[in-house]
């Protein structure tokens, strides 16, 4: 659980510094990379969050710990600013579309 969680920070930290360097570039690329990194930064800390509460052991639902404050605090972050569902449509549109496939039907909300 800890090796997971030691290699989804690298992959975690790794997609925010690339959609940044898209971003100070002026790359269109910037909101896919931005969503990728949103996708694998989110489920990630979702992830670490639900493992520790085990590695906790029985405290680790224990209002006295933390733990579950971080529990909550992830999961909001998979579902604000465009929830998992929503990046995993946005996400796969533009990898059929990047291989030619026909255009996909619109996701709610995007322009
Ligand atoms: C705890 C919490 C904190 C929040 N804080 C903020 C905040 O600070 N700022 C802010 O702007 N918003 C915030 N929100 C709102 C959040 O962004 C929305 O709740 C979220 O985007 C879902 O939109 P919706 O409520 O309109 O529901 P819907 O759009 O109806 O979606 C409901 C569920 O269906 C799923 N869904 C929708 N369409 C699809 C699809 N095509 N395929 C698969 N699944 C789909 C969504 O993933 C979601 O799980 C918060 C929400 C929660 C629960």
């Amino acid at each position: 659980m800890l090796t997971q969680m030691a290699v989804d920070l690298r992959a975690a930290r790794a997609l925010c510094r690339e959609a940044g360097r898209l971003k100070e570039a002026g790359d269109p690329a910037t909101i896919i990379e931005t969503c990728a990194a949103k996708y694998l930064a989110s489920t990630a800390a979702v992830r670490a969050a639900l493992d520790t509460v085990q590695i906790y052991g029985a405290t680790g639902c224990s209002t006295e710990q933390p733990v579950n404050r971080y529990l909550r605090d992830a999961k909001i972050m998979e579902i604000i600013e465009g929830s998992s569902q929503i990046q995993e449509v946005l996400i796969a549109q533009h990898a059929l579309a990047s291989v030619g496939a026909p255009a996909a039907s619109r996701v709610k909300g995007e322009a």
